[in-house]
């Protein structure tokens, strides 16, 4: 039902970065090699974001709108073990329930793109057009039939630095991934997508951040720890300089947080934050994803164990550094 649909629409949709998420987790399930994401005021007037993924064929583009249709789960071994981004099916239909969607496809086995809009989920008509293969959805005037969700809005400028984070964190976990983000006309950012880790950091974080970092890498039977932290005797004056990415994911972890901290302590802590990016690689059945959507906790099945492989990971390299 309509009120279903904008009930569900606000647990996934929040803010403008909520809808960029979930339409970069689409670009990257697509295999997009290239994807641009292009906001006005913050996302609220305008979101654009264009991949060269395996698109959409025609005959699908009005189901892929519909609430719980994925293309990517069939049956209950595919939720146990999801290797996608997108599983729910819910993101494409909870964006086009409160705003106004254009969406420009073509996939790889048509000749033909396709058009189609919707108003507040209300799709129009289906029509043929011309488009590069891939994926182009315009987003306009977020929340416009939903004034109480527009009233929690921040100010433009707040939504756009929670839209180009979003960007930046699906930049750092898909390096090989080429991300570029433009602000009300003006590019912000620019990955190569080379697959290098490195050269993602310098592009979406800046080359003075990458310049004071050091390599992390190790690898155990329960976990892969991998990426960049900040040299010794050096750090930031806040957190904000953390990026932590569990199995591609980016999240949210005190637990992280604790265990890269601790491996600074009395070593090479200066009294400033250690800054990082760094990517931990779990078996599928150690780490719950299935939270809420939009969210950017996760749940570990050993507390221990991931903070031992974070801890011992970043502490080797630190000694490496030392010595
Ligand atoms: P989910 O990602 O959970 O499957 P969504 O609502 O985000 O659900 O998307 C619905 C479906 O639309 C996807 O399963 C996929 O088939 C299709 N789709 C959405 N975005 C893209 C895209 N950028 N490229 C190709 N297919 C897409
Ligand atoms: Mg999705």
């Amino acid at each position: 039902s309509h009120v279903a649909d904008l009930i569900a629409a606000g647990e996934v949709v929040e803010r403008p970065g909520s809808v960029v998420k979930e339409l970069l987790d689409n670009a990257i399930d697509a295999g997009a090699s290239a994807v641009t994401v292009e906001i006005r005021s913050g996302g609220m007037s305008y979101i654009r974001v264009s991949d060269n993924g395996c698109g959409i064929p025609s005959e699908d583009v009005e189901t892929a709108f519909l609430r719980h249709a994925t293309s990517k789960i069939r049956d209950e071994s595919d939720l146990a073990a999801i290797g996608t981004l997108g599983f729910r099916g819910e993101a494409l239909a909870a964006v086009a329930a409160v705003s106004r969607v254009e969406l420009l496809t073509c996939s790889s086995e048509e000749e033909m793109g396709t058009a189609l809009s919707l108003e507040a989920g209300v799709p129009g008509e289906r029509e043929p057009a011309g488009c590069p293969r891939g994926t182009t959805l315009v987003v306009r005037n977020l929340f416009y039939n939903t004034p109480a969700r527009l009233k929690f809005m921040k100010k433009d400028s707040a939504e756009a630095a929670n839209v180009a984070a979003v960007v930046q964190n699906a930049a750092l976990s898909h390096p090989e991934v080429s991300f570029k983000f433009i602000r009300d006309g003006k590019e912000e950012m620019l990955t190569p997508g080379d697959g290098k880790l490195l050269s993602a950091i310098y592009g979406a974080l800046g080359r003075e951040f990458a310049l004071g970092l050091m390599e992390v890498s190790s690898s155990g039977a329960d976990a892969r720890v991998w990426g960049y932290v900040t040299k010794p005797l050096s750090g930031h004056g806040t957190r904000g300089y953390q990026h932590f990415f569990v199995n591609g994911r980016y999240v949210k972890s005190r637990l992280m947080t604790a265990a890269l901290e601790e491996a600074y302590k009395n070593r090479a802590m200066t009294g400033k934050f250690p800054g990082c990016v760094l990517h931990l690689r779990l078996h599928p059945g150690a780490v719950d994803v299935n939270v809420h959507p939009a969210k950017t906790e996760v749940k570990f099945l050993s507390e221990r164990r991931v903070f031992d492989a974070v801890y011992y990971a970043v502490l080797s390299a630190l000694e490496g550094e030392l010595s």
